[in-house]
């Protein structure tokens, strides 16, 4: 598929499938699978994975660019169709033939769903505290734990769960589950401020065995940090579509409301508003799209998975993501002030918009997080400085 018609397709069902939908896809309603079927009819589902696997192959910058429009719509669903390349990313380099076969292939063909389940409550982000564990069983891996947030755990077709090795408690596995494994109990979904025509749960793992062959190859924190690169960028794209959102959506309510005779539209300060938005949408789509290509450049290489490990965590995924999430907090707060006490209910999208953005600085590393990352990996080595 070229550039422009993948973006006209992506446009095409945003435009008929989610604008003006704000009231239901906030509802937390049953989460909308029949829509996400919808965005599989139009051949884009799991749009990053390679052709060797059945996939569109698209880079991470054709990535940006659709998750970006996607979110200008509704977070929520960018957030659904994206987060599989979290796990489809290790399967792809770690995976080996078999696994990519057997799994990634069908889920390709079948326009599904892949999810990640790392996060623990008291462990935090000091995934190196999980106490999930993978114990070896002859041929076998066995799976036993609770892990606290997963996103499309509930309508999967396969997770991949990193979990501490029992028998050597200083090593971690990301371990490849068919979803209709016996001993998965999805306990519960998260009622989220935001996101919300996304689904995340909370599930317990009790003695779920599959083959020693489903373990991917590498230490499971390492090879999660490496699949976390692509989704933190494609985080940092749902705040640049949702910024625009409210760009755009202050311009229509300006036009028709009025402030010392005149419209806000003619106002200064509402102007220097709106031309501040602008100088910072247009930033960070800058910075989006420039860690995109970082991230393909890499993607790109015959040892592409081998490269991915040394280089680990990429400076430009953390550090967009902080940015994007902290900028577009800033265009959404602001802009969620202009429409008074209106801004304050749920009769303008606003509310809505202002709260999907709030994850972005929050899912996959808060900021607290990330500048330790940041500090330790980039700022200690003097060499890995700016
Ligand atoms: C909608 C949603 C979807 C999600 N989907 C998934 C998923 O699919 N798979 C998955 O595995 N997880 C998922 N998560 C989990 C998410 O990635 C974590 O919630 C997030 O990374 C924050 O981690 P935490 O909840 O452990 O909080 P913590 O990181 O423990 O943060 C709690 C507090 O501790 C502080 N803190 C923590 N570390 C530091 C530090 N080093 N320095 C200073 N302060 C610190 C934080 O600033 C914060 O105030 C999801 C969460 C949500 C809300």
């Amino acid at each position: 598929m070229k550039q422009p018609e993948y973006l006209r397709t992506v446009q095409g069902f945003a435009r008929r499938e989610l604008l003006g939908k704000d009231a239901y896809l906030d509802s937390l309603a049953e989460a909308p699978l029949p829509l996400y079927r919808r965005f599989a009819a139009t051949g884009l589902a799991n749009w990053w994975v390679s052709e060797e696997s059945g996939g569109l192959g698209l880079g991470l910058e054709e990535g940006v660019r659709i998750a970006a429009e996607l979110a200008y719509s509704d977070a929520g669903a960018a957030f659904t169709l994206f987060i599989p390349v979290l796990t489809t990313s290790m399967v792809q380099w770690y995976g080996g033939e078999e696994l990519r076969e057997r799994h990634l292939k069908p889920l390709v063909a079948g326009g599904g769903f892949a999810a990640t389940l790392g996060s623990e409550h008291a462990a935090g982000s000091e995934l190196a505290r999980i106490t999930t564990t993978a114990r070896r069983e002859g041929d076998a891996v066995v799976l036993d734990g609770r892990k606290a947030f997963s996103t499309n755990t509930g309508f999967a077709d396969f997770l991949v769960v990193i979990a501490r090795a029992q028998d050597d408690p200083s090593g971690y596995l990301a371990v490849l589950v068919p979803r209709d494994t016996p001993g998965i109990t999805v306990d519960k979904r998260w009622d989220v401020i935001g996101l919300r025509s996304s689904a995340t749960y909370q599930v317990s793992l009790s003695g779920v065995r599959v083959p020693a062959g489903n373990v991917l190859r590498g230490n499971g924190l390492r090879l999660l940090e490496v699949g976390l690169n692509a989704s933190r960028i494609l985080i940092a794209a749902t705040a640049l579509g949702i910024a625009r959102r409210v760009r755009d959506v202050c311009m229509e309510y300006a036009r028709t409301k009025s402030v010392k005779g005149a419209p806000l539209t003619a106002n200064a300060v509402f102007a220097a508003r709106l031309g501040q938005f602008e100088m910072q949408i247009e930033v960070m789509a800058t910075q989006c799209l420039a860690a995109a290509r970082a991230y393909d450049e890499i993607a790109a290489r015959p040892d592409a998975g081998e490269e991915f490990l040394r280089a680990g965590t990429l400076k430009q995924a953390l550090t967009t993501k902080m940015f994007c999430g902290q900028t577009g907090w800033q265009i959404a707060s602001t802009a969620s002030e202009m429409f008074g006490g209106l801004g304050y209910t749920h009769d303008a999208v606003i509310g809505k918009l202002l709260r999907d953005m709030r994850y972005v600085s929050i899912v996959e590393g808060g900021d607290d997080v990330l500048r330790d990352l940041v500090f330790s990996r980039y700022v200690v080595p003097v060499s890995k400085r700016s």
